[in-house]
């Protein structure tokens, strides 16, 4: 819709957007932001001066959903004081469980599913045609529900992104796999791969726009394509996007152990602009709780992909997710994840307690342990981890890196911050001329979360 035909737009309201959980969510805010601003609408990163407030929400364990409800608790007194505001929600805890959600905040004007996010400035648009009239003659305005099952997302809608040279492009949505302790194949419905052509020119604008990197999404991209006539699979997606001029980073994200295969691991060999990272989750380093999760990998195929990855390109950095404290984790098979964890030298892991969600295979399990033993585990993870990789960034001050500079850094206004091609934060002396650039940076300092470095001679 052009800015000039709608009428709304003109005293429109600004909009507020909180995201929470995975780059899936952000990338859909991404989405919601752009759409809003092509409406007319404006966006602002100050709830305080917002007509409208959207969270745009996820649900991969219950911390985060009691996080949430207790945000809307906070909003709902926002919204006594100033009763004009939108309040909205969407995303996977909408989609999981829109009734709760609506018997938990009635006062929500709009809850959007995964599958109708898109949907949001006609449905804002509904929602303040409701409202006037209710100011004229004082009828009582309708909620907008909108949730839907794996309704297809239209193509080419623009998108406001967070950063200027640094973008994610999902290439599937969904997921089919089903681990036992899951929500995503619930609330983001079966895989459904995008077309090529629409991926392709979704990167190639960005990289005339000076987009240098990008980051491919899907929940489990190694089943890109699979179920789609095109017969391209992801390897070789990543060659035809490695030859998009101007473009000089790939990442992608995530790959699932069960299905990386030897061809996706040359292919990351050959691709100059493929990242020498790969975030391979391993969920447990025990066969019988691997088995339990229905991850369909063992922890030997784990171990046999990471020594062919590293066989292929030997400095690979490699993250991983690991869950501890699933039911019938035994004293024994938390060991075998630590073993795991010190063989392989993870670079990075995002770990978590397990977290039993309704309407999951595993919350039926029997043996669930208690929280204060997968929280003690959760400590010794974390310890170990973090040993190893303070190791390991050691290992690595003298050494220069190319180093994409990202922006200014949170520690210092005299500081840049960048990655380097195996997503390690270096931060370094450097002012707001080098944004965007690519620079040699030497490594003078290791820490666990960032390297300091200075600029370098290679
Ligand atoms: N698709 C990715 C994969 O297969 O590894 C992961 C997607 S999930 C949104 C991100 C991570 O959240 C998972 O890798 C897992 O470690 C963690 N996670 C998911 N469900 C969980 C649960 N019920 N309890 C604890 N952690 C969970
Ligand atoms: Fe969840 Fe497993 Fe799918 Fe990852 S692969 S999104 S963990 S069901």
């Amino acid at each position: 819709m052009k800015k000039e035909e709608h009428n709304y737009s003109k005293n429109s309201p600004k909009v507020f957007i909180r995201t929470y959980g995975c780059q899936m969510n952000e990338y859909d805010s991404e989405i919601m932001a752009g759409l809003l601003k092509s409406s007319g609408y404006h966006l602002t990163d100050n709830p305080a001066e917002a007509g409208v407030i959207l969270l745009n929400t996820c649900y991969v364990r219950e911390k985060v959903k009691h996080k949430i409800y207790s945000r809307l608790g906070e909003l709902k007194k926002l919204k006594e004081e100033k009763p004009e505001l939108i309040l909205g929600l969407c995303g996977c805890l909408v989609q999981k469980e829109p009734e709760e959600v609506l018997r938990r905040a009635p006062y929500l004007d709009f809850i959007l599913g995964t599958s109708n996010f898109y949907q949001l400035p006609e449905v804002l648009e509904d929602i303040s045609g409701n409202h006037n009239r209710e100011s004229q003659s004082g009828d009582k305005y309708a909620r907008v529900v909108r949730v839907e099952e794996d309704r297809a997302i239209p193509e080419g809608m623009p998108k406001l992104r967070k950063r200027r040279f640094s973008a994610f492009v999902s290439v599937m949505r969904g997921c089919n796999n089903f681990c036992s302790y899951c929500n995503v194949p619930y609330v983001r419905g079966r895989e459904v791969s995008r077309p090529r052509k629409d991926i392709l020119r979704e990167i190639e604008e960005l990289a005339q726009k000076g987009y240098k990197e990008v980051t491919l999404l899907g929940q489990n991209v190694n089943s890109y394509g699979k179920e789609s006539r095109e017969k391209v699979d992801f390897a070789d997606l990543l060659g035809f996007v490695d030859q998009i001029e101007g473009l000089r980073r790939i990442r992608f994200t995530t790959s699932h152990p069960k299905d990386l295969s030897d061809k996706l691991i040359e292919k990351m060999a050959e691709l100059d602009k493929v990242c020498e990272h790969l975030h391979l989750p391993v969920q447990s380093g025990s066969n019988k709780i691997l088995s339990r999760m229905k991850r369909g990998y063992t922890r030997e195929h784990y171990q046999n992909l990471v020594h062919k990855l590293r066989q292929a390109i030997p400095q690979i950095a490699l993250t991983t997710d690991i869950i501890v404290g699933f039911p019938g984790e035994k004293e024994k098979d938390f060991q075998d994840t630590l073993e795991l964890v010190e063989t392989v030298g993870f670079d990075g892991a995002f770990t978590f307690c397990y977290s039993p969600l309704k309407g999951t295979e595993a919350a039926q399990l029997e043996e669930r342990i208690p929280e204060e033993t997968s929280g003690q585990r959760l400590r010794r993870l974390i310890e170990l981890q973090q040993a190893i990789l303070l190791k390991k960034n050691e290992s690595l001050v003298g050494e220069n890196f190319e180093v994409m500079v990202e922006g200014i850094s949170k520690k210092s206004p005299h500081a840049v911050e960048g990655r380097t091609r195996g997503n390690k934060i270096v931060i370094f002396r450097g002012g707001k001329n080098i944004i965007g650039q690519f620079t040699s940076v030497e490594v003078v300092e290791a820490g666990c979360w960032a390297l300091k470095g200075k600029i370098g001679s290679c």
